[in-house]
């Protein structure tokens, strides 16, 4: 006999019931009034991308092209990943949709799924959503410090508690290969203290030595140059001033000397957010930074830009924990029973003239009993249950049944919605 398979969501995937749409559901709200409000435009690009654009973009050496990349071979032969990371994709589309020549900045948003093959624990998933602002084509520091702002005040408005800014800047191609150079030479010195790994991004990638969490390696750290002491003086006026504008909104940062990111095009400005950075499981709700070479990398013309990007299911985390309020459903004000096979044709049509007049109703069009569809009415507290019976379907005409008081009254068909209206706004 042939063995039951039993099917699970894939290891590192989940999925999102109905009952915690709500977290996400009011995170994306908040996203979208804030894109309205500073004019950032949605864009969604595909879920696959050529595996190239990541290898360029992101960076063959970063944990996430490295070791974390989803890639499939399409029938005809083409590389393709599922996207890791939304940056490259929307800077390949600023290109390939000729944005350059629009007015500058070009400021777009996104929201939706991302794949990394990361080892699953709390808080790290193989999918997940992020939604992340980019503004492509300025390269004024107060752009930096905008979007500093407008993410530090969405997660407050989202209902995040205690929250942390950590700001560095990593500068550009003409001072990074100094600090680089004395890093490494930090690096080589201790080296016998180092894991394994950073013993072989002390050669391939060795500011993400910086990153490594593995203890021996963070004393290390601490010990470590400091890229501020080795920015050029155009890196340092663009960091003073983002600092100076911070300064200006008065939004609490920390100068974190030692942040890099794992993103291989980041220049200037990196910056991440946590929630009670205290706690020693605090992973980032998100980050981002200046990115002045990616276009131009990519096949584009030079153009400065900047972005943020943020964990949804983290920042759902962060709300849940703090049981914070989530946007409720609307709580249904009209229940919609039948009886009978010509009354559930008609319910059918009815449903879709409620629709219509926008009031939203719950209903039961598969059941039979009455009674049993009245007393999901009552508990789902609907204020008016509108009946129609075998009578009304022959008559044309529907019974509006006051939940509260049990009083009825009997309507044409045709002048139901007008009266339920009129009913709610009473
Ligand atoms: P990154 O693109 O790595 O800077 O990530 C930005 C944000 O996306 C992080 O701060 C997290 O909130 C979220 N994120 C990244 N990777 C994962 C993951 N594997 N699982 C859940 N959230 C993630």
């Amino acid at each position: 006999m042939a063995k039951k398979i039993k099917f699970q969501h894939p290891t590192g995937m989940h999925d999102i019931l109905p009952h915690e749409q709500r977290h996400f559901r009011r995170i994306y709200q908040l996203v979208e009034d804030v894109a309205d409000f500073y004019s950032f435009g949605r864009i969604d690009t595909p879920i696959l991308e050529n595996a190239e654009l990541f290898n360029k973009g992101t960076g063959t050496q970063t944990d996430i092209v490295q070791k974390e990349m989803y890639l499939l071979k399409s029938k005809g032969g083409d590389v393709l990943a599922l996207r890791p990371e939304g940056t490259p994709p929307v800077a390949r589309a600023y290109i390939e949709h000729g944005m350059s020549s629009r007015p500058q900045p070009v400021k777009l948003y996104y929201y939706g799924p991302f794949f990394r093959h990361e080892k699953p624990q709390a808080g790290r998933y193989r999918q997940f959503w992020q939604f992340g602002f980019e503004v492509l084509g300025e390269e004024n520091p107060v752009i930096d410090a905008q979007i500093i702002q407008i993410s530090y005040n969405l997660l407050s408005e989202i209902g995040v508690k205690n929250i942390s800014v950590e700001i560095n800047s990593i500068g550009d191609k003409e001072c990074r290969p100094l600090y680089r150079k004395a890093l490494v030479k930090h690096l080589r010195s201790n080296s016998s203290c180092l894991c394994n790994n950073c013993k072989r991004r002390m050669k391939d990638n060795p500011l993400r030595v910086l990153d490594c969490k593995e203890e021996k390696c963070q004393e290390v750290k601490q010990e470590a140059p400091q890229m501020v002491d080795f920015l050029c003086s155009g890196c340092k006026t663009h960091f003073k001033k983002v600092l100076e504008y911070l300064d200006e909104i008065e939004l609490p940062y920390t100068l974190e000397p030692h942040l890099v990111r794992g993103l291989d095009y980041y220049t200037k400005t990196v910056f991440e957010f946590f929630s009670n950075k205290d706690e020693e499981s605090s992973l980032a709700l998100g980050g981002g930074g200046r990115y002045d070479y990616l276009i131009n990398q990519l096949g584009g013309k030079e153009t400065p830009a900047v972005g943020t990007a943020f964990g949804v299911e983290r920042l759902a985390q962060a709300i849940r924990k703090d049981n914070l309020p989530s946007t409720k459903k609307k709580r249904t004000k009209i229940f919609l029973a039948q009886l009978g096979e010509s009354a559930r044709k008609k319910s059918l049509r009815m449903t879709e003239s409620l629709r219509k007049a926008k009031v939203s109703i719950e209903e039961s069009l598969g059941k039979d009993s009455l009674k049993a569809q009245l007393a999901r009415a009552s508990r789902i507290g609907a204020r008016y249950t509108i009946i129609i019976g075998q009578k009304e379907a022959l008559e044309e005409t529907a019974i509006i049944k006051d939940m509260e008081s049990g009083k009825q009254e009997t309507v044409k068909m045709d002048k139901v919605i007008d009266r339920v209206k009129k009913l709610l706004k009473e």
